[in-house]
């Protein structure tokens, strides 16, 4: 049994609009803490459900930022991001250099980000793009680059902020984390706001970054129990940065797509990307 979860749908903003069936677990941070699975008919009543409270909390509640102590800096191996790691035989390529066409807007229609010189950068006017695709477990290749000219915002994340979102919804953050600090669990390669990198492997602006990331989504019996968390692995430039770790929050049963972030802060630091390809695991 599955259920449209429509009302998530709307008000999540990282939601592909073709994200579509789903069911929904929600699960307080604490691993202790499993709750109850919400298998809701579709109404009113069930989509008015937005978190189960656990221990006087919701789920909707972001945990306090961790500023300590900061991940020990890795320079990466010489050379190890100077050309673009190419795809093996059974990757789907997501973007060769030429054009946009295995994503559109989370919003529907065309992605509108410029393609030029064989990469895309990000429009923050039109907002996030998603794969037209969906995926569940896979090996997820893409390569992306700071500015050199990035500037700094108004907070200390407004500095080359974008993401990469798994099954449309957990963050693998990109930010400009080369001897720039901020909360441990929002620089890059933190799984945003649940765990910092293990080590902060990250190459100066207007140097290209890889990432490798490796995810496996949380599994369900049958019956829509949930049985697994969702699991991520991710190498930075080649350092393994996060080693199986597992993510909590809402949990999504079925597919999902790949989500890259228009971040909204005003500076005009764009991130770019090149070489995305993924492996269906
Ligand atoms: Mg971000």
């Amino acid at each position: 049994m599955a259920i449209v979860d429509s009302n998530r749908l709307m008000e999540n903003p990282f939601y592909c609009h073709t994200f579509s069936l789903s069911f929904i677990m929600n699960q307080h941070r604490s691993k202790s803490f499993f709750v109850s699975l919400l298998l809701l008919p579709i109404s009113a009543v069930a989509i008015a459900q937005e978190s189960v409270p656990a221990s006087g909390k919701t789920t909707t509640e972001q945990p306090a930022e961790i500023w300590k102590p900061q991940p020990r800096e890795v320079t990466p191996g010489k050379n190890c991001c100077d050309q673009p790691v190419t795809a093996p035989s059974d990757a789907i390529i997501l973007f060769d250099g030429k054009d946009l066409s295995q994503w559109e807007s989370v919003n529907g229609g065309e992605a509108k980000w410029p393609v030029a010189d064989g990469i895309v950068t990000v429009n923050k006017k039109m907002g996030n793009i998603c794969t037209k695709d969906s995926f569940r477990n896979f090996q997820l290749h893409i390569e992306w680059k700071i500015p050199v000219e990035v500037q700094n915002g108004t907070h200390t994340q407004h500095r080359g902020n974008s993401g990469i979102f798994l099954q449309g919804r957990y963050e693998i953050q990109i930010l400009d984390s080369y001897r720039h600090a901020t909360y441990i669990d929002g620089q890059a390669g933190s799984i945003y706001k649940q765990y910092p990198p293990l080590v902060n492997a990250m190459n100066p602006p207007g140097e290209w970054n890889l990432y490798d990331i490796i995810y496996t989504a949380p599994t369900f019996t049958e019956d829509g129990n949930f049985l697994t968390y969702p699991t991520v692995t991710v190498l930075h430039n080649g350092v393994l940065i996060q080693n199986h770790s597992i993510i909590n929050g809402k949990t999504k049963h079925g597919d999902g797509p790949i989500i890259l972030q228009a971040h909204r802060d005003k500076t005009t630091s764009e991130v770019s990307f090149r070489n995305i390809w993924i492996r269906e695991l």
